[in-house]
């Protein structure tokens, strides 16, 4: 069967209602969200109450209100926000000043803007923040012609959909045989670097070179424009750590934080990242025959409590990243 005949089925799966979507909201000001209708003119739809205009785009459903406020909404949100950055209204209301976070540093790692549309690899991981459970981390190959697809299947910001979608998603995008490559940094091995003194962004460093490195082999001559790893710490930072070991940067490597919001790669490495976190954490739940939780939350230190009771201590070493507060806190329940 052509990958075009097998999506369509799955596509058709997904049509049933099971998605949630993405969404971005941004402020702008009247003059920008007029220059934006403007543009939109010709995917104009009807627009909702209290509404200026509504347009749709192959990348995201455009909402602007009279507010100011413009909602993004669909598979990549964020490629249609970047085309209005320079709008985004920057002014404090309070203060008059430009809050630091929308100033915008332009860097030598900012993917190239036709990087989201053409033959990419993208890199995302899961796990980081929960206590309970590995870290997964993914590297997926898509090209120019999947993007669209791959859209309309679904996959987006693994954060933005249910464990049930996301280990459905998951199993479609292993079916359609997308390339990728999946590592899993088993607790046992996490928390004996960490107590060798690695730090979890040196940790998750490794991971991505390591996945984007294995899923360059497996896609042998296979052309893309770059590789894109969301965000998670300042690339001279990523360089540093990589050089720690002996390694350097690939060549065309990009960074950028909600990378998942703009390209379909990382919004499918994250979901096949979350698809195996969620599936460790069954089978970790199943080994200690309590039902872990995700998160680092008090619950969890609940369950942390319940375990060494029932287990002793040692049993974190192997499901749990031990360096947490939750430890420590789980400890107190005693
Ligand atoms: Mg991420």
């Amino acid at each position: 069967m052509s990958f075009r005949k097998r999506l369509y089925i799955i596509i058709d799966v997904f049509r049933k209602g099971v998605r949630k979507i993405a969404q971005i909201t941004q402020q702008f000001t009247k003059e920008a969200i007029e220059t934006m209708k403007n543009k939109y003119k010709k995917v104009l739809e009807k627009s909702p109450q209290g509404a200026v205009f509504r347009a749709r785009t192959q990348d995201a459903v455009i909402t602007a209100y009279n507010s100011g406020k413009v909602l993004f909404q669909g598979a990549s949100p964020g490629v249609e926000l970047e085309k209005w950055s320079a709008f985004a209204s920057v002014s404090d209301k309070k203060t008059g000043h430009k809050p630091a976070s929308s100033v915008k540093h332009y860097s030598l790692y900012d993917p190239p803007k036709n990087l989201f549309h053409n033959n990419h690899i993208g890199s995302d991981e899961s796990g980081t923040g929960d206590y309970f459970g590995p870290i997964t981390t993914c590297a997926v190959y898509v090209t120019k012609d999947q993007i669209k697809l791959l859209k309309e299947m679904g996959i987006q910001d693994s954060k933005a959909i249910s464990d049930q979608t996301i280990l459905t998603l998951s199993k479609a995008l292993v079916e359609l045989k997308i390339p990728y490559s999946l590592m899993i940094l088993h607790n046992e091995k996490y928390n004996d670097l960490q107590a060798r003194g690695w730090s979890q962004g040196k940790m998750k460093t490794m991971l991505h070179h390591a996945v984007i490195e294995r899923l360059l082999q497996k896609i042998d001559d296979a052309p893309y424009e770059g590789i894109l790893v969301d965000q998670f710490c300042q690339p001279t930072v990523y360089k540093k750590h990589l050089s720690s070991e002996g390694k350097a940067l690939l060549d065309k490597t990009y960074f950028m934080t909600k990378a998942e919001n703009y390209s379909i790669a990382v919004a499918a490495g994250s979901v096949i990242a979350r698809a195996s976190f969620v599936k460790e954490m069954d089978r970790l739940s199943e080994i200690v025959g309590i039902e872990l939780m995700k998160g680092a939350s008090q619950k969890v230190d609940e369950i942390a409590a319940e375990l060494i009771r029932k287990k002793g201590e040692a049993v974190l070493s192997k499901i749990a990243k031990v360096h947490f507060a939750n430890t420590k806190k789980a400890k107190g329940y005693l």
